[in-house]
This record gives C-alpha cells, structure tokens and sequence, in this order.
C-alpha cells in the first residue's frame, strides 16, 4: 500500500487532494498520515472531509478515518461511477476545491457526470469560482473533456452557501503545450461585493487603475445580491492570445480596499512583466492535468511550494518525469513526459 506523509513539502490538504484524484484514476489505494501537519489546524477539515467522501463516492472507496481532524486515512477505490453527484461542504470551505479532487476521474469516467456543489466559491488560499471557469476549465476543454460551470450563487467566509453547478462530458486527455501567451487582448478588473459599503469595491477600482494602469473601461463594480453573507473579492483577469489568467485577492475585515486591491495588482504585475503563460496557482493544477495526459509543457513563473509538493505526490502513483527548466531569473519550463 501507498504511503504518504503528509507533512512533506507544502504540508497542507494539497496532498491529500492530489492523493485522491490519482488514487481514483490509477486505482490504487493509499494510506496518508501526518494530513495538514504543516497547518494551524491540522488534519481533516469539513472541507477536506467532504473531499475525501466526495471521492470515497466517485470510485466506491473503502474508507478508515474519515472524521473530523482525523490526522490520518486510508483509501481503496474499488470502481469509478460516472453520474449525478450532489456535494455539500456544511461551512464556508472551499467546494470549488472538492470539485477538483474528483473532476480527473470524472474525465476519464466511462460517461457523464453533473455535479452539484455547495460550500464556499470564493476562499482565500483555494481557487475561486471564476478562476475555475475562466482560465481552468478552458484549459480542461482544451485538452479534449467538455466541462462547463455556472455559478447559482456565490457563498463567502463566513457564510457559506454559496453553490455551482458543473457538467462533465469526459474524452481522453490529450497532452497540451502552452509555452507562449501571445499578445494581451483583454484586462478585466471586477471588484464584487456583497453586503459591504460600495466605496470599499470603488477604491478596490482606483487602485488597479492607479497601479497597473487599466483604464476605466477595463474595470467594473459587480453586486453579488445572491450571497448569503457578506464578501468582498478583487477579481483581475487577463486574457491573452493562447491563454487567460485570473488573480484575486479578498477583501477581509481590518485591511483597507487598497492593500486588497494591492495585492492582486502586484500578482498581475509580476506576471505580465514575466511574459509568461501560466501564473503561480495555474500551475499546480495544471501540473495535475498533464501528468495524467501523459505530456505536456508551460512556461510559468519559479515553481512553488504547492508546485514541488505536486511534483512529489505524482511519484507515488505515476511514471512521469517533470522536468523542470530555468530559461530566466522570472520564468521556468515544466515538461512532462509519460
Ligand atoms: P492547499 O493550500 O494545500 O489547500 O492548496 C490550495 C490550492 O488552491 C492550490 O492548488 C493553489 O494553487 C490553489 N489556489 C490558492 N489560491 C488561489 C488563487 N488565488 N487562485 C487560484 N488558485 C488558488
């Protein structure tokens, strides 16, 4: 039996998510110990628990310590189920990152799948709902499965509640090469806010244009009246010729709409003075991707933790190579070979 520590690397629920959707492509069952050993929190969290029964669902696991802040569990697939799913998370966390420990087998099922999913859709330290559709998913699609999203209704810490819907249509993944981002097309910076003062979105606004330069065209305020509760997310998307990417930061209570606004700013800044496709968190997750297409490449910017740790997960469930290569101070090539 596999086994993975899981205070290695990043140390966070990464680990744990990127164990189960290769335990569930490849069949093989694992055991991890030391869950988020590097977190404040350690252990299953309701977010991570729901993943691992969303998973547990998927491949009709045989599961042992799967409850709250349990520090360790065993998984054994036994078949994967294409279908109608329905996953609640319970609290705020992240439900876009319990759709992305099932989505890979759900790709590779024998048929369709819908998915719905209810948590948090817009969480610090997890992607939220319009990363996921804007530059994941079409990177997904792009590799040869149809998935689409649509969002019923943003759900925010602490509320919660918010809820999305996904549909799969599976095909084989295919190897993908993205190493040049083309010209800029479009910037789009959106400040969203629920239940918080207007002026907070505003100024989220004036610093973007302040710092980056976009015009007054290129940024719009956006109410989100179907929340539950109150948030605020600073939303800066960049679409190229050969790719889109998505930088968010999140309003919170205490730290003033420019520093917010600063730190998404800074994000997009660093990554279109780069040149590079692919930003800090695409690449993770699409790191996953090609390492089950078997191949692939991108330019992307110095790989980081949750990076490496990926790199590390892989090896337990896969023949791949990643290779990574310095072509300068500010960008990389990751190459992965099957
Ligand atoms: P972990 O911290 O181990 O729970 O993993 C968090 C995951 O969320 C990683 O795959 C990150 O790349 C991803 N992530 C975190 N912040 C963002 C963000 N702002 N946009 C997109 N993905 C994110």
């Amino acid at each position: 039996m596999i086994r993975i520590d899981g205070s290695k690397g990043e140390g966070g629920g990464q680990v744990l998510r990127t164990s189960l959707a290769l335990s569930l492509v490849t069949g093989t069952p694992f055991q991890v110990v030391n869950i988020r050993a590097g977190r404040s929190k350690p252990g299953l969290l309701r977010q991570h628990l729901t993943a691992v029964k969303a998973a547990a669902a998927v491949g009709d696991a045989e599961l042992e310590g799967a409850e709250l802040h349990s520090k360790e569990l065993t998984f054994r697939p036994r078949s994967l189920k294409c279908g109608e799913y329905h996953f609640a998370v319970g609290t705020a966390g992240s439900a876009t990152l319990v759709l992305q420990t099932v989505l890979p087998a759900l790709l590779s099922a024998s048929g369709p799948s819908t998915l719905v999913l209810e948590g948090g859709t817009h969480n610090p330290a997890a992607p939220p709902f319009d990363f996921l559709a804007k530059a994941y998913l079409p990177l997904v699609r792009r590799m040869g499965p149809v998935v689409e999203a649509t969002l019923d209704r943003p759900g925010f810490f602490p509320a919660g509640g918010g809820k999305f819907r996904v549909s799969v249509q599976p095909a084989p993944l295919k190897p993908l090469h993205l190493l040049e981002r083309g010209n800029v097309v479009r910037r789009q910076a959106t400040a969203m806010f629920s239940q918080v003062p207007f002026d907070v979105a505003k100024r989220e606004l004036e610093t973007v244009g302040r710092r980056l330069g976009w015009s007054e065209a290129e940024r719009r305020v956006e109410e989100l009246k179907r929340a539950p509760g109150p948030g605020n997310v600073l939303s800066l998307e960049v679409e190229s010729e050969h790719v889109t990417e998505v930088f968010t930061a999140f309003g919170e209570r205490g730290v003033r709409a420019e520093d917010v606004a600063a730190a998404a700013a800074e994000e997009a800044r660093v990554y279109l003075e780069a040149g590079v496709p692919v930003g800090e968190h695409l690449c993770d997750q699409l790191m996953l991707l090609l390492a089950l297409a078997r191949g692939g490449s991108f330019r992307t910017l110095p790989l980081d933790g949750h990076a490496q740790t990926q790199i590390e997960t892989f090896a337990h469930f896969l023949d791949v190579k990643v290779a990574v290569h310095e072509v300068s101070t500010q960008a990389r090539d990751v190459q992965i070979k099957g």
